[in-house]
């Protein structure tokens, strides 16, 4: 889906809950699919100020709830106290993560055998399948030979 379909699917998610599309919002919803990876709310924060900076803390946490629920975002949970958040453009099959310890960064991987393992799996147990998810941790190899994790960018923040 192109950012536009997006745009108009959220401007229909908060129709259908009696919101409108304010200007905090659409520069919250433009911030993060300006990410082409993980980001944090505080992250998204700092973004979406510079494009409006009337953009709040607390509109924030309100807009991402919404964004999750209408699968515009996805929540990436790490196992960390901090969420991580992607865009979903909508049209990926199911993805998996590998999360370097070494320097957190967190790869999306494809997984398209995910769907159909967890439809087998589930209906052998007589269930429908809802949800699923694969997560794989790992260190880095280049970082336990240099010292340097690769997936680092010089600013220090994972590329
Ligand atoms: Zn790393």
């Amino acid at each position: 889906m192109k950012i536009e379909g997006c745009r108009d699917k959220f401007r229909t998610y908060l129709a259908s809950r009696n919101l409108r599309l304010t200007n905090q919002r659409m520069a919250i919803f433009d911030a993060a699919f300006a990410e082409s990876s993980h980001f944090t709310a505080e992250e998204l924060l700092d973004k979406a100020r510079r494009l409006d900076a009337s953009v709040s803390r607390a509109t924030i946490y309100r807009t991402l709830p919404l964004l999750t629920e209408s699968s515009l975002l996805r929540e990436v949970d790490i196992g960390k106290n901090i969420k991580y958040y992607l865009a979903n453009p909508g049209d990926q099959p199911q993805q998996a993560q590998v999360i370097c310890l070494d320097c957190e960064h967190i790869f999306e991987i494809s997984a398209p055998f995910m769907d159909w393992y967890g439809v087998t799996v589930a209906t052998k147990l007589g269930l429908t399948p809802v949800s699923q998810r694969l997560q794989v941790s790992a260190h880095c190899d280049v970082f336990r030979r240099s010292g340097q994790c690769p997936h680092h960018t010089a600013a220090g923040k994972p590329a």
